[in-house]
């Protein structure tokens, strides 16, 4: 039966396979679920909406999508930047972020089993409790789930010293297209029996299978950090700064760069009393032990003093380091309600590129910005080269929509020309998968087709998405 032929008969039929409730057939509620945080990418119509609850519902749904050739959208809470949890026309959403449940903690093994709907911050704050710590932190750490983090990923602040989502995850399971469980991976601290299938689906974006649950490798909690703030004239002074610093062989468990406009955005959102007339602000911390920390950030002045920086302060003072934390999380927000303000147009850019190139990349930048008529205000994780410069503009204005989006591609073009990549962390999506072919090579993009083409056979996994 095709898809077309598919009546609310048959979607009763999968009812009554599912967890009471859990199908969803409410247009308005199901559009309320079709749609993540990225803008200007397609929102489709979906049939319906599987709040699953367990295993055996996420398996039902697949079978059911099989049978009937029925696109599946995979989702977290949809805080996505990307598009690649809107909905395809036609499609189910597969929601899991019911199954919420951490299954186990493992102090010996410094592991967690954890289900897919578990909100990265909730597992912070369980594993607190044990003296453990996962460290990926994404901005939107209080808000997105560890199964979204996985499939995108994810990345956070304190990436420049603990590493990405893939570097903690040991292992998972997996509901194949046709509703097939399977286990990849493993629990141990080593192993290498076999391809590294788990470390296949991290980044996969919903392409590949539904993940319904995560084993992590943790760490010891993190011990406390000091923080410095460097201010800087312009934003390439803050860039040789970074390349300077990592070469030197820092070790900082924060590298963050605000530039200038987005200081203004952030103060008007929230009373910080950020330095308004500064180009750019670097954000430093250091968690070494004991005084280890502070040669880091003495370290780290010098370095600042050698590119110009007009201030730094250095301070072991929570409360400060705190208050600076939460302007930079401020970031989305603030740009977010500037957007607004301005007809709502807001373009996140993720590119990522190597540190060496941090100054070009921003003198180059600032050639982009010159050319349109939009506002284009960069912040992002500088020590690790990954930058979110963020178009905003009218968009209620068609030139100044179109303006943008050439803006926004040029910006994935000068990731690309300065040897980086066109997403670090965000993932490709809907909004950057034309972009995806330009930055692989013949050889990759084959690999990537057939590895999809085998494991999606029908087509159905968050189809349109990631590969064009
Ligand atoms: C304010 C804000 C700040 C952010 N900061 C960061 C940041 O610093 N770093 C960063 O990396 N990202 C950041 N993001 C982007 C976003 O939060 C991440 O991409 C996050 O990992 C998405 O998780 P989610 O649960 O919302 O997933 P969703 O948006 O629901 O889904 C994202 C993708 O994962 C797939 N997916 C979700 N769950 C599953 C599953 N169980 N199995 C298979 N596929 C699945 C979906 O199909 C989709 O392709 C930010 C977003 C916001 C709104």
């Amino acid at each position: 039966m095709s898809s077309a032929a598919l009546d609310l008969g048959h979607l009763e039929e999968l009812a009554g396979q599912l967890s009471p409730g859990a199908l969803v057939t409410d247009p308005d509620v199901v559009a309320s679920y079709s749609f993540d945080k990225a803008l200007f990418c397609p929102i489709g119509t979906a049939r319906g909406l599987i709040r699953a609850q367990s295993v055996d519902d996420v398996v039902a749904t697949m079978r059911f999508a099989t049978a009937h050739r029925i696109p599946v959208v995979a989702q977290g809470t949809r805080t996505g930047l990307s598009g690649a949890a809107n909905a395809v026309d036609g499609c189910l959403l597969l929601n899991v972020a019911k199954m919420n449940e951490i299954v186990s903690i493992d102090p010996v093994e410094q592991t967690c089993r954890v289900q897919p709907g578990v909100i990265n911050l909730d597992l912070k704050n369980a594993l607190a409790e044990h003296g453990l710590s996962y460290p990926p932190d994404p901005g939107s750490v209080a808000i997105s789930t560890i199964g979204g983090n996985v499939a995108t990923n994810a990345g956070g602040m304190c990436c420049v010293k603990y590493g990405v989502t893939k570097d903690y995850v040991r292992g998972m399971t997996v509901v194949l297209a046709d509703g097939t469980v399977t286990r990849l991976g493993r629990s141990t601290a080593k192993g290498v029996a076999g391809l590294d299938l788990a470390s296949l689906f991290v980044g996969s974006e919903g392409t590949l299978g539904v993940i319904v649950e995560v084993t992590l490798g943790l760490r010891a909690a993190m011990p406390p950090a000091i923080t410095a703030v460097g201010i800087f004239g312009d934003t390439e002074s803050a860039g040789h700064t970074v390349a300077e610093y990592m070469a030197s062989g820092a070790a900082p468990s924060m590298l963050e760069l605000i530039d200038g406009p987005s200081l203004k955005v952030i103060n008007a959102y929230g009373d910080f009393g950020l330095p308004e007339d500064a180009g750019a602000l670097l954000l430093v911390q250091s968690n070494a032990p004991g005084q280890a920390a502070v040669a880091e950030l003495d370290a780290f002045e010098q370095v600042a003093g050698r590119n110009g920086s007009l201030e730094v302060h250095v301070s072991d003072d929570p409360a400060d380091s705190e208050l600076l934390v939460a302007a930079r999380r401020a970031v989305g927000p603030a740009l977010e309600r500037h957007a607004h303000l301005i007809g709502g147009g807001e373009l996140i850019d993720d590119v990522c590129i190597p540190r060496s190139r941090l100054g070009e990349f921003f003198t180059r930048l600032r050639t982009i910005d010159a050319r349109y008529d939009v506002e284009i205000l960069t912040a992002g994780h500088a020590g690790d080269g990954n930058m979110h410069p963020t178009v905003i503009f009218d968009a209620r204005d068609e030139a100044m929509s179109a303006q943008a989006r050439e803006a926004f591609a040029e910006i994935m073009q000068l990731g690309l020309d300065l040897g980086g990549t066109i997403t670090g962390e965000h993932g490709v999506g809907f909004l950057k998968r034309d972009w995806l072919r330009r930055e692989l090579d013949e050889g990759a993009a084959l690999m990537h087709a057939r590895i999809r083409a085998a494991l999606d056979p029908l087509g159905i996994l968050n189809p349109g998405k990631v590969f064009a």
